[in-house]
């Protein structure tokens, strides 16, 4: 290959680069795994919320058993008060009942409250398993998604290897000047540094010559300049202009 037909094979594999790199930034499959990795995350703060609340309730209802024990002694002992006979004032056995009264009244409300609380626990762990087998689900998901990536993004990774050896072996049969002045070019007008002749137009700006400009180009050096965008101008490889 000439200078002129190396410095468009360069150029041409310069976008295939980027087209590549654009391919596998936008692989439908990684938008996929950063979804799941979201819902995991959302998930997770639910279960959290969810198991705190069900400690919540194991919690209270290891108050109301010990409350209900400590209500069950203070009643054995004013039973055992009354049945000794010791106790002769009516007042006193009066207010021992009393008393007894009061204390089954609340343990009788202690034991409703600690059904209502084991149904609310029940429902809580019910919840807790819900939320474990969408974590594992999801996990299950994101590792399936995970090896299709790896499928997927390994095969444009190989391309890209090609592409870049090619770039390399165009770059070193470039002269270095000319190599330069690509670059140049290249990182200053959107990744497009050389230009060949579509007809009358300049293939990278577009835009038509006028005639004269074309036979200057022509009669001057394989690579010339574009008039107009002033990137680098092919004049040896003329493409149809269809
Ligand atoms: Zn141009």
């Amino acid at each position: 290959m000439d200078q002129g037909q190396t410095l468009l094979s360069l150029q041409e594999t310069d976008l295939a680069i980027i087209r590549t790199e654009k391919r596998l930034e936008e692989l439908p499959v990684k938008k996929s795994i950063l979804a799941t990795r979201q819902k995991m995350r959302d998930v997770e703060a639910l279960k959290a919320k969810v198991g705190e609340l069900a400690s919540g309730f194991s919690r209270a209802m290891s108050r109301n058993e010990d409350e209900t024990a400590q209500i069950a002694e203070k009643f054995d002992t004013e039973q055992a008060k009354v049945m000794s006979g010791d106790i002769t004032n009516p007042k006193e056995i009066q207010h021992i009942t009393r008393e007894m009264d009061a204390l089954r009244r609340r343990k009788e409300k202690l034991e409703m409250e600690d059904l209502d609380l084991m149904e609310r626990a029940e429902k809580a762990a019910g919840q807790v398993a819900k939320v474990d087998t969408a974590l594992k689900q999801l996990a299950e998901q994101e590792a399936t998604l995970t090896t299709q990536f790896r499928t997927e993004g390994g095969e444009i990774k190989t391309e890209l290897e090609a592409l870049n050896k090619k770039r390399t072996a165009n770059a070193a049969e470039l002269e270095p000047e000319l190599l330069t002045r690509y670059e140049t070019l290249r990182a200053a007008k959107g990744g497009v540094g050389a230009a060949s002749l579509k007809g009358h137009m300049c293939s990278a700006c577009r835009m038509e010559l006028p005639a004269q400009r074309i036979e200057e180009l022509l009669a001057g050096p394989d690579i010339g300049v574009c008039p107009v965008c002033r990137r680098l101008l092919v004049t040896t490889v003329v493409e149809d202009d269809s």
